[in-house]
Protein backbone atom coordinates (compact mmCIF):
# COMPACT_ATOMS: atom_id res chain seq x y z
CA UNK A 1 0.00 0.00 0.00
CA UNK A 2 0.98 3.72 -0.41
CA UNK A 3 2.18 5.54 2.01
CA UNK A 4 0.95 9.47 1.40
CA UNK A 5 -1.36 11.97 2.45
CA UNK A 6 -3.13 13.00 5.48
CA UNK A 7 -5.21 10.62 6.15
CA UNK A 8 -2.28 8.18 6.83
CA UNK A 9 -0.54 10.00 9.57
CA UNK A 10 -1.51 9.53 13.18
CA UNK A 11 -3.78 11.99 14.62
CA UNK A 12 -2.00 13.75 17.92
CA UNK A 13 -5.46 14.22 19.39
CA UNK A 14 -8.41 11.22 19.21
CA UNK A 15 -11.14 11.90 21.49
CA UNK A 16 -13.22 8.93 21.85
CA UNK A 17 -16.94 8.94 22.61
CA UNK A 18 -17.00 11.60 25.51
CA UNK A 19 -19.91 12.38 27.32
CA UNK A 20 -19.77 15.04 30.13
CA UNK A 21 -22.86 16.05 32.31
CA UNK A 22 -23.09 19.11 34.97
CA UNK A 23 -25.98 17.05 37.40
CA UNK A 24 -28.82 16.04 35.33
CA UNK A 25 -27.37 18.39 32.38
CA UNK A 26 -25.61 16.78 29.90
CA UNK A 27 -23.25 18.54 27.97
CA UNK A 28 -21.52 16.41 25.62
CA UNK A 29 -23.31 13.22 24.35
CA UNK A 30 -20.40 10.64 23.03
CA UNK A 31 -17.97 13.08 20.79
CA UNK A 32 -15.32 11.75 19.05
CA UNK A 33 -12.98 13.01 16.91
CA UNK A 34 -9.42 13.15 15.61
CA UNK A 35 -7.00 16.29 15.09
CA UNK A 36 -3.88 15.53 12.77
CA UNK A 37 -0.40 17.34 12.92
CA UNK A 38 -0.46 19.91 10.50
CA UNK A 39 -4.45 20.74 10.29
CA UNK A 40 -6.00 23.85 11.79
CA UNK A 41 -9.45 22.08 12.96
CA UNK A 42 -12.23 24.74 14.48
CA UNK A 43 -15.12 23.62 16.58
CA UNK A 44 -18.07 25.52 15.32
CA UNK A 45 -21.66 25.69 17.49
CA UNK A 46 -23.41 27.85 18.58
CA UNK A 47 -23.73 29.29 21.80
CA UNK A 48 -24.64 25.97 24.63
CA UNK A 49 -23.15 23.85 22.05
CA UNK A 50 -20.53 22.06 24.00
CA UNK A 51 -17.53 23.48 22.75
CA UNK A 52 -16.07 24.87 25.92
CA UNK A 53 -17.20 21.90 27.96
CA UNK A 54 -14.63 19.94 24.97
CA UNK A 55 -12.21 22.58 25.07
CA UNK A 56 -11.96 21.91 29.09
CA UNK A 57 -11.38 18.49 28.69
CA UNK A 58 -8.92 18.81 26.14
CA UNK A 59 -7.27 20.99 27.98
CA UNK A 60 -7.23 18.85 31.47
CA UNK A 61 -8.80 21.52 33.31
CA UNK A 62 -12.34 19.05 33.73
CA UNK A 63 -12.10 15.70 34.81
CA UNK A 64 -12.98 12.95 32.55
CA UNK A 65 -16.38 11.14 33.12
CA UNK A 66 -16.94 9.07 30.23
CA UNK A 67 -14.76 8.21 26.85
CA UNK A 68 -11.21 8.33 26.55
CA UNK A 69 -8.93 11.62 25.04
CA UNK A 70 -5.59 10.90 23.91
CA UNK A 71 -3.16 13.48 23.11
CA UNK A 72 0.35 12.51 22.24
CA UNK A 73 -0.60 9.26 22.52
CA UNK A 74 -0.88 9.70 26.38
CA UNK A 75 -4.00 9.46 28.17
CA UNK A 76 -5.76 12.52 29.61
CA UNK A 77 -7.31 10.69 32.18
CA UNK A 78 -4.15 8.46 33.62
CA UNK A 79 -1.30 10.79 32.21
CA UNK A 80 -2.60 14.40 32.71
CA UNK A 81 0.62 15.76 33.60
CA UNK A 82 2.21 14.29 30.22
CA UNK A 83 -0.90 15.72 28.45
CA UNK A 84 -0.30 18.87 29.57
CA UNK A 85 3.45 18.60 28.00
CA UNK A 86 1.93 18.28 24.71
CA UNK A 87 -0.46 21.01 24.91
CA UNK A 88 -0.17 25.11 24.22
CA UNK A 89 -3.05 26.12 25.72
CA UNK A 90 -4.76 30.21 25.03
CA UNK A 91 -7.84 31.06 26.81
CA UNK A 92 -10.75 33.85 26.09
CA UNK A 93 -9.32 35.21 29.88
CA UNK A 94 -6.59 37.09 29.57
CA UNK A 95 -3.43 35.27 31.09
CA UNK A 96 -0.75 37.81 30.85
CA UNK A 97 0.55 40.16 33.59
CA UNK A 98 -0.31 43.74 31.98
CA UNK A 99 2.41 44.97 34.20
CA UNK A 100 4.98 43.16 33.08
CA UNK A 101 7.08 43.50 29.93
CA UNK A 102 6.13 41.49 26.75
CA UNK A 103 9.55 39.59 27.39
CA UNK A 104 8.79 39.09 30.67
CA UNK A 105 5.34 37.65 30.39
CA UNK A 106 6.94 35.11 28.20
CA UNK A 107 10.10 34.77 30.75
CA UNK A 108 7.48 34.03 33.40
CA UNK A 109 5.77 31.05 31.14
CA UNK A 110 9.32 29.37 30.38
CA UNK A 111 9.90 29.46 34.37
CA UNK A 112 6.66 27.30 34.71
CA UNK A 113 8.08 24.93 32.30
CA UNK A 114 11.77 24.68 33.40
CA UNK A 115 12.97 26.89 30.19
CA UNK A 116 15.85 29.01 31.07
CA UNK A 117 18.79 30.55 29.38
CA UNK A 118 19.98 30.76 25.83
CA UNK A 119 17.01 28.60 25.53
CA UNK A 120 14.54 30.57 26.69
CA UNK A 121 16.15 33.50 24.90
CA UNK A 122 16.33 31.36 21.29
CA UNK A 123 12.85 30.14 21.27
CA UNK A 124 11.78 33.28 22.48
CA UNK A 125 13.03 35.52 19.63
CA UNK A 126 12.40 33.23 17.35
CA UNK A 127 8.30 33.34 18.36
CA UNK A 128 8.65 37.27 18.58
CA UNK A 129 9.79 37.75 15.21
CA UNK A 130 7.71 34.37 13.46
CA UNK A 131 4.41 36.71 15.71
CA UNK A 132 5.74 39.89 14.41
CA UNK A 133 6.05 41.19 18.24
CA UNK A 134 10.23 42.03 18.46
CA UNK A 135 9.47 45.61 18.29
CA UNK A 136 7.17 45.59 20.93
CA UNK A 137 8.97 43.12 23.05
CA UNK A 138 9.96 46.27 25.91
CA UNK A 139 6.37 47.41 26.21
CA UNK A 140 4.15 46.48 29.18
CA UNK A 141 1.29 44.61 28.04
CA UNK A 142 -1.45 47.39 29.50
CA UNK A 143 -0.15 49.28 26.34
CA UNK A 144 -1.13 46.64 23.74
CA UNK A 145 -3.95 46.59 21.27
CA UNK A 146 -6.48 43.41 21.91
CA UNK A 147 -4.48 41.93 18.78
CA UNK A 148 -1.14 42.23 19.72
CA UNK A 149 -2.13 40.78 23.72
CA UNK A 150 -3.60 38.39 21.79
CA UNK A 151 0.00 37.25 19.96
CA UNK A 152 1.23 37.42 23.15
CA UNK A 153 -0.68 34.99 24.49
CA UNK A 154 -0.09 32.42 21.19
CA UNK A 155 3.46 33.29 21.57
CA UNK A 156 3.52 31.58 25.66
CA UNK A 157 1.22 29.01 24.53
CA UNK A 158 3.98 28.22 21.98
CA UNK A 159 7.26 28.29 24.23
CA UNK A 160 7.51 25.09 25.20
CA UNK A 161 6.75 23.72 21.65
CA UNK A 162 3.37 21.71 21.89
CA UNK A 163 2.28 19.59 19.06
CA UNK A 164 -1.76 20.62 20.09
CA UNK A 165 -2.62 24.17 20.25
CA UNK A 166 -5.75 24.96 21.87
CA UNK A 167 -7.20 28.05 21.25
CA UNK A 168 -10.60 28.98 22.95
CA UNK A 169 -12.83 32.00 20.66
CA UNK A 170 -8.95 33.34 19.81
CA UNK A 171 -10.83 36.08 17.77
CA UNK A 172 -13.30 37.23 20.03
CA UNK A 173 -13.30 40.49 20.79
CA UNK A 174 -10.42 41.13 17.50
CA UNK A 175 -11.05 43.74 15.30
CA UNK A 176 -10.92 42.54 11.06
CA UNK A 177 -7.21 43.44 10.94
CA UNK A 178 -6.09 41.86 13.77
CA UNK A 179 -8.52 38.93 13.05
CA UNK A 180 -6.26 38.54 9.96
CA UNK A 181 -3.14 38.61 11.79
CA UNK A 182 -3.84 36.26 14.31
CA UNK A 183 -5.42 33.60 11.61
CA UNK A 184 -1.84 34.17 9.56
CA UNK A 185 0.10 32.92 12.64
CA UNK A 186 -2.30 30.37 13.39
CA UNK A 187 -1.74 29.17 9.85
CA UNK A 188 1.92 29.64 10.04
CA UNK A 189 1.59 27.65 13.33
CA UNK A 190 0.37 24.60 11.58
CA UNK A 191 2.73 25.02 8.50
CA UNK A 192 5.15 24.24 11.24
CA UNK A 193 3.66 20.80 11.92
CA UNK A 194 1.53 21.72 15.02
CA UNK A 195 -1.64 20.45 15.32
CA UNK A 196 -4.25 23.87 16.18
CA UNK A 197 -8.02 23.26 17.66
CA UNK A 198 -9.90 26.16 17.63
CA UNK A 199 -13.21 26.69 19.14
CA UNK A 200 -15.49 29.57 17.22
CA UNK A 201 -19.16 30.68 16.76
CA UNK A 202 -18.04 32.44 13.68
CA UNK A 203 -19.14 30.03 10.53
CA UNK A 204 -16.78 32.46 8.57
CA UNK A 205 -13.83 31.99 10.91
CA UNK A 206 -14.40 28.20 10.76
CA UNK A 207 -14.86 27.89 7.08
CA UNK A 208 -11.08 29.09 6.89
CA UNK A 209 -9.99 26.10 9.03
CA UNK A 210 -8.99 22.88 7.07
CA UNK A 211 -11.44 20.66 9.05
CA UNK A 212 -14.45 21.22 10.70
CA UNK A 213 -16.62 19.72 13.46
CA UNK A 214 -20.16 21.15 13.89
CA UNK A 215 -21.79 20.77 17.30
CA UNK A 216 -25.17 21.14 18.72
CA UNK A 217 -26.44 20.40 21.77
CA UNK A 218 -23.43 18.22 22.73
CA UNK A 219 -22.89 16.30 19.56
CA UNK A 220 -21.22 16.27 16.60
CA UNK A 221 -23.67 17.17 14.02
CA UNK A 222 -21.33 17.15 11.04
CA UNK A 223 -17.48 16.99 10.56
CA UNK A 224 -15.18 17.29 7.35
CA UNK A 225 -13.37 20.03 5.18
CA UNK A 226 -15.37 23.31 4.78
CA UNK A 227 -15.05 22.19 1.13
CA UNK A 228 -16.66 18.89 1.39
CA UNK A 229 -19.33 20.56 4.09
CA UNK A 230 -20.95 22.54 1.76
CA UNK A 231 -20.86 20.23 -1.59
CA UNK A 232 -23.27 17.65 0.31
CA UNK A 233 -25.39 20.87 -0.23
CA UNK A 234 -25.56 20.34 -3.79
CA UNK A 235 -25.10 23.53 -5.94
CA UNK A 236 -27.11 25.68 -4.40
CA UNK A 237 -29.65 27.03 -1.83
CA UNK A 238 -32.74 28.36 -2.60
CA UNK A 239 -34.94 30.20 0.04
CA UNK A 240 -38.69 31.06 -0.42
CA UNK A 241 -40.64 32.98 1.61
CA UNK A 242 -44.06 32.57 1.00
CA UNK A 243 -47.25 34.37 2.00
CA UNK A 244 -48.27 30.83 3.78
CA UNK A 245 -45.32 28.45 4.16
CA UNK A 246 -47.34 25.96 5.12
CA UNK A 247 -49.51 25.66 1.44
CA UNK A 248 -46.29 26.65 -0.10
CA UNK A 249 -44.67 23.92 0.77
CA UNK A 250 -47.61 21.32 0.33
CA UNK A 251 -47.80 22.68 -3.24
CA UNK A 252 -43.69 21.67 -3.37
CA UNK A 253 -44.68 18.44 -2.05
CA UNK A 254 -47.60 17.65 -4.35
CA UNK A 255 -46.36 19.39 -7.74
CA UNK A 256 -42.86 18.94 -7.89
CA UNK A 257 -42.27 16.20 -5.49
CA UNK A 258 -40.00 18.34 -3.27
CA UNK A 259 -38.85 17.90 0.19
CA UNK A 260 -38.41 21.42 1.80
CA UNK A 261 -37.17 22.24 4.71
CA UNK A 262 -39.10 24.54 7.00
CA UNK A 263 -37.25 27.35 9.18
CA UNK A 264 -39.97 29.60 10.90
CA UNK A 265 -41.51 31.11 7.82
CA UNK A 266 -38.74 30.25 5.37
CA UNK A 267 -39.12 27.17 2.98
CA UNK A 268 -35.01 25.94 1.64
CA UNK A 269 -34.22 23.75 -0.82
CA UNK A 270 -30.72 22.48 -2.12
CA UNK A 271 -30.54 21.50 -5.04
CA UNK A 272 -28.23 21.07 -8.05
CA UNK A 273 -29.59 23.01 -11.27
CA UNK A 274 -30.61 26.15 -9.47
CA UNK A 275 -30.37 28.40 -12.11
CA UNK A 276 -33.34 25.96 -14.05
CA UNK A 277 -35.39 25.40 -10.52
CA UNK A 278 -36.07 28.96 -10.14
CA UNK A 279 -38.45 29.42 -12.95
CA UNK A 280 -40.36 26.56 -12.23
CA UNK A 281 -40.59 27.59 -8.39
CA UNK A 282 -41.99 31.22 -9.45
CA UNK A 283 -44.04 29.03 -11.91
CA UNK A 284 -45.51 26.87 -9.54
CA UNK A 285 -45.82 29.01 -6.80
CA UNK A 286 -47.10 32.25 -8.42
CA UNK A 287 -48.88 34.65 -6.34
CA UNK A 288 -47.88 32.69 -3.17
CA UNK A 289 -44.20 33.85 -3.10
CA UNK A 290 -43.23 36.73 -1.51
CA UNK A 291 -39.01 36.45 -2.42
CA UNK A 292 -37.24 33.73 -3.82
CA UNK A 293 -33.25 34.16 -2.70
CA UNK A 294 -30.58 31.82 -4.33
CA UNK A 295 -27.05 31.26 -2.63
CA UNK A 296 -24.03 29.06 -2.79
CA UNK A 297 -24.23 26.95 -0.11
CA UNK A 298 -22.91 27.66 3.47
CA UNK A 299 -21.72 26.16 6.53
CA UNK A 300 -25.27 27.71 7.96
CA UNK A 301 -26.79 25.32 5.40
CA UNK A 302 -25.28 22.57 6.55
CA UNK A 303 -26.20 23.65 10.25
CA UNK A 304 -29.48 23.92 8.90
CA UNK A 305 -29.97 20.94 7.35
CA UNK A 306 -28.56 18.54 9.88
CA UNK A 307 -30.28 20.15 12.91
CA UNK A 308 -33.64 21.91 11.54
CA UNK A 309 -32.86 24.95 13.44
CA UNK A 310 -30.99 28.47 12.99
CA UNK A 311 -27.48 28.76 13.68
CA UNK A 312 -28.19 31.46 16.73
CA UNK A 313 -24.60 32.07 18.48
P1 LIG B 1 -20.52 26.45 24.44
O1 LIG B 1 -19.07 26.65 24.77
O2 LIG B 1 -20.73 25.84 23.08
O3 LIG B 1 -21.32 27.70 24.62
P2 LIG B 1 -20.69 24.97 26.94
O4 LIG B 1 -19.77 23.81 26.91
O5 LIG B 1 -20.26 26.19 27.69
O6 LIG B 1 -21.11 25.36 25.43
O7 LIG B 1 -22.10 24.52 27.56
C1 LIG B 1 -22.78 23.36 27.13
C2 LIG B 1 -23.99 23.21 28.00
O8 LIG B 1 -23.62 22.91 29.33
C3 LIG B 1 -24.85 24.46 28.07
O9 LIG B 1 -26.22 24.05 28.10
C4 LIG B 1 -24.46 25.10 29.38
O10 LIG B 1 -25.52 25.84 29.93
C5 LIG B 1 -24.11 23.90 30.24
N1 LIG B 1 -23.05 24.20 31.21
C6 LIG B 1 -21.81 24.65 30.92
N2 LIG B 1 -21.07 24.79 32.04
C7 LIG B 1 -21.87 24.42 33.08
C8 LIG B 1 -21.70 24.34 34.49
N3 LIG B 1 -20.54 24.65 35.07
N4 LIG B 1 -22.76 23.93 35.22
C9 LIG B 1 -23.93 23.59 34.65
N5 LIG B 1 -24.17 23.62 33.33
C10 LIG B 1 -23.14 24.05 32.53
Amino acid sequence: MINSGLHEQQAVCSVRNVHHHYGEHQALRGVDLDIRPGRVFALLGPNGSGKTTLFRLLSTLLPIQQGQILIGGFDSARQPLSVREQIGIVFQAPSLDMKLTVDENIACQGALYGIHGTELRQRRDALLEQLDLLDRRGDRCQVLSGGLKRRVELAKGMLHHPRLLLLDEPSTGLDPSARLKLWDAIQEMAGQGIAVLLTTHLLEEADKADEIAIMSQGKLIAEGAPSDLRAEMGEGVITIVANDPARAESILQKALGLTPQRLHHQIRLKVESPEKMVPVLVETLGDEVQSINLGRPSLEDVFITRTGEAFNT
